[in-house]
């Protein structure tokens, strides 16, 4: 009585052993076993069953909504975000009216595995039903992860299927709720994603509509900016500032930093809300050139023209050290305008040396045949790392400007003057950046340092304006 208690259900007693005895229990033991083995698996399809959508292999609503509130629950990071995507096509009832279900289910299959084709797999991705589908993106640092997924699934639905022999085109409106940013409820996040979508069919469907205004006004700027980016060059809609920069006595100007803008929709871009897209897109390659070409070409104009030996600053990506002609390029633009390479300086951020490496060293040599000089941009903001300084071959660095906005704190100067003595020590040249009063150009003059620039002296000004005040 105390074994059956205990949970015991095959035993004998020790009196009771026979051999036809222990034979049975033993059959009865292993067939129980077998019985038991039988229930789990069935019970383990009928939970697939239930989480399955027959049609497409996908998730169903259940287990999506499952997977939903779970996510939501155990999403590691505060700062992380999770992006419900939510999407139908668009006149899918036309598709099943006119042609009958049958095609229409084979087009949602179709549908389901070029979305799929899409996702790197670790998504949730799930048929709601009818023609509606749902992925929830996890860990997301910004939304722009997000956009790109959107964008990559928008364009693989819109496009002509072939199904039975049938050509039908199709296209998605898509609607995205952001967790923690518009809810931290799953219903809800659900319930928002859904009026986004439906603004998606209202705007003229195959679009993308984020849930909060702000996000989708975002969104549509950054879409504008692609979209636009690629003719920019064309439409000759991109043009060069220059600013002056000046030695340490501050009289006359020794050089300039041409700096990117973009005359776009009656707007003067600043680089910060393009580069980036522009290398997502790749388009800094031929930007990049073009940038480097119209900067050699217009201060060896001005050199030829005022009989001068101005410098010439050039900012670039990090991307474009993976440009493996760009040497050649540039050896062909100091050709073309018999332009001195020691009056070219081509100017990196630490990011860019860190993110290639190897690479950016290769490159960064090449650059010092061809007689260019170096400078490390920003230096002083973010992780600057001294180490730096000896591992790459860089001729200069330029001091961020943040550093001279506070240089009257005791704490900044102090380390002004320590990293000043250190560049020195090391036989670096030193440009420092934003000087916006006498105050901290008299602090370069008395720590010695080469170059100087900020709207103390000049903001970046277009050809005209220098042409007319600066030369
Ligand atoms: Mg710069």
């Amino acid at each position: 009585m105390e074994c059956i208690r205990a949970g015991a259900q095959d035993f004998l007693l020790k009196s009771e052993v026979t051999e036809s005895r222990l034979q049975r229990v033993i059959l009865q033991s292993q067939a129980r076993f077998e019985l038991e083995q039988k229930l789990q698996n069935s019970y383990q399809e009928a939970k697939k069953l239930a989480e399955l959508d027959v049609l497409t292999g996908l998730a169903n609503r259940y287990a999506f909504e499952e997977a939903l509130s779970l996510n939501i629950t155990q999403q590691p990071r505060h700062d992380e975000k999770l992006a419900l995507i939510l999407f139908d096509l668009d006149n899918f009832k036309y598709v099943n009216d006119t042609h009958g279900h049958n095609i229409g289910d084979q087009l949602l299959k179709q549908v389901a595995n070029s979305v799929r084709a899409c996702l790197r797999g670790n998504e949730i991705f799930a048929r709601l039903g009818g023609d509606e589908f749902a992925i929830i993106l996890n860990n997301l640092r910004t939304l722009d992860n997000a956009t790109r997924v959107t964008k990559r699934i928008l364009n693989s639905i819109d496009k002509t299927c072939n199904v039975a022999g049938i050509d039908i085109k199709i296209s998605a409106s898509i609607g995205i709720a952001i967790y923690p940013d518009n809810s931290v409820n799953g219903q809800e996040l659900l319930k928002y994603a859904d009026i986004a979508m439906y603004r998606a069919k209202k705007l003229g469907r195959n679009q993308i509509c984020y849930f909060a205004e702000e996000m989708q006004a975002k969104f549509i700027e950054r879409y504008q900016i692609e979209a636009n980016l690629l003719g920019a060059l064309k439409r000759n809609e991109f043009v060069l500032h220059y600013q002056p920069v000046y030695p340490t006595d501050g009289k006359q100007v020794i050089g300039f930093e041409a700096l990117i803008r973009w005359n776009f929709q009656n707007t003067l871009l600043f680089p910060d809300s393009f580069i980036e897209i522009a290398e997502c897109s790749r388009v800094i390659f031929e930007l990049g050139r073009w940038v480097i070409t119209q900067a050699i070409a217009q201060v060896a104009y001005w050199n030829a023209k005022h009989n001068k030996t101005l410098s010439v600053s050039i900012n670039l990506s990090a991307l474009q050290l993976s440009d493996s002609s760009l040497i050649d390029f540039i050896k062909t633009v100091i050709d073309t305008y018999q332009f001195p390479a020691r009056l070219i300086e081509f100017e990196l951020t630490e990011t860019a040396l860190l993110e290639h490496d190897n690479q950016s060293i290769a490159f960064m040599s090449e650059l010092n045949k061809l007689g260019c000089r170096i400078a490390l941009d920003d230096f002083g903001s973010g992780f600057s790392s001294v180490a730096h300084l000896q591992n790459f071959p860089i001729d200069t660095v330029k001091l961020d400007q943040s550093l001279m906005f506070v240089c009257h704190e005791t704490k900044t100067l102090a380390l002004i003057k320590g990293l000043a003595a250190m560049l020195h020590s090391l036989d670096l040249n030193i440009v420092a950046e934003g000087i916006e009063n006498t105050e901290s150009m008299l602090l370069c003059q008395q720590l010695n340092i080469q170059r100087m620039q900020g709207y103390y002296f000049s903001k970046p000004l277009d050809v005209k304006t220098i042409e007319a005040k600066v030369l």
